[in-house]
């Protein structure tokens, strides 16, 4: 058969987007900003940039048709788009766009023997096979989730994730707000309560009242019997799910927090592929798996997906920093899948860069709209590659 569009070019570009207040919020004393932009929150010892920070992707077929990728770069983006113009693209040229899991298989066998089944690589492949999908999409001229098996879902109830406020009572103020505008899902950062977990969980569960559903990201600070009695006490407030509480190398430990504690465990957002995910369904780690399609892919995510649902896990896909693009195909293979209480709304990322995008992608009164046009259904306006800095 011949190739729906073969592809002729692959092209990456890093996108670097200012923001007034840092991500997770304003800095905490003690939090600089390096040379570079990054800073260290001390809350979860990790780093992140002060800007949004990805690396979109850009395929065009031999039809001059274009297909649109982004994946993770959040920190190192040099890495990433390294990848992609030296190993990825130069070996994706000639390739049919409409087979798009062979095509990433075989990306994926590149470099398998010397360990890159994760990390960067796993980034870079994400990035381009969701470019890949995107254009297989628009040259049947069917939107993505149409293409793995179906809209089951053409709009998606959206959580609101991060109370981006310097203070607790800023933060209750702003859940209140949130609510009001139609949001039925809080989840709040362990590693901004400054004034104790614990506190943070009943001030807002005192200011939204009894029947919304508050959520709390614990960002791997705990050992396993902290997190077991921490996640018990916080149950007494009608905590909805714990998200990541235990480091994520820890599978013993996830499997003895989701056995020790009353309510659904959360976890996946740092997991790239289903060989990641395989051995924490089987000893039970989580209830609640959050795939990051800026990791996966839209190949991976319904791979990870059905994997879920044929253990009985819900799907509550992670939402990362990004224009809109991965977002956008992450809202595409959520709407084919079969369980899915909510997707993560970002709102400081999302509602920011929905001006870069096209389309009639939208989160508002508590859920999101999928997209409808063809592929992923967004593309990149013109005005984000004046953020364009390699
Ligand atoms: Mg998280």
């Amino acid at each position: 058969m011949p190739p729906l569009d073969a592809i002729a070019k692959v092209e990456s570009f890093i996108v670097s987007i200012p923001r007034d207040v840092p991500y997770l919020g304003p800095l905490r004393p003690g939090e600089t900003v390096n040379e570079k932009g990054y800073v260290i929150r001390k809350g979860n010892r990790s780093i992140y940039p002060t800007s949004d920070m990805s690396v979109l992707i850009k395929i065009t077929g031999e039809s001059g048709r274009v297909g649109w990728g982004e994946t993770y770069g959040i920190v190192a983006p040099h890495a990433v788009k390294h990848i992609i113009d030296d190993v990825l693209g130069p070996v994706m040229r000639g390739r049919d766009p409409g087979d798009p899991v062979v095509l990433h298989e075989d990306l994926y066998d590149l470099m398998r023997v010397r360990g890159f089944f994760g990390g960067f690589y796993v980034d870079a492949l994400a990035g381009v096979d969701i470019a890949v999908w995107d254009l297989f999409g628009k040259a049947v001229g069917r939107p993505l989730a149409s293409l793995l098996g179906g809209t089951r879902h053409p709009t998606i109830p959206a959580y609101v994730s991060g109370l981006p406020k310097a203070t607790l009572q800023e933060r209750c103020d702003l859940a209140v707000e949130w609510v009001g505008k139609g949001f039925r899902g809080i989840k709040f950062a362990a590693a901004m309560s400054d004034d104790g977990i614990l506190a943070e969980m009943a001030a807002l569960r005192e200011a939204v009242g009894p029947t919304v559903d508050l959520m709390v990201d614990l960002h791997w600070k705990f050992n396993a019997a902290e997190a077991i009695r921490l996640i018990r006490r916080l149950e007494a407030h009608n905590l909805t799910f714990a998200e990541a509480p235990v480091e994520p190398e820890d599978i013993e430990g996830q499997a003895a927090v989701a056995r020790g504690i009353g309510c659904p465990l959360a976890l996946g957002e740092e997991w790239r592929t289903v060989f990641e995910y395989r051995p924490r369904f089987e000893k039970r780690c989580m209830s609640v798996i959050q795939p990051e399609m800026g990791h996966t892919g839209v190949t991976e995510f319904l791979q990870i997906g059905r994997m879920a649902h044929a253990f009985h896990v819900d799907t509550i896909p992670h939402a990362a920093i990004g224009i809109g693009v991965f977002m956008a195909a992450s809202l595409q293979a959520t709407a084919a899948l079969k369980k899915v209480p909510y997707h993560e709304y970002q709102h400081s990322i999302f509602d920011k860069n929905l001006r870069f995008v096209t389309g009639d992608m939208a989160c508002a009164d508590g859920a999101y709209t999928v997209p409808t046009g063809a592929g992923i259904g967004v593309e990149p306006q013109e005005a984000v590659f004046d953020f364009v800095i390699g």
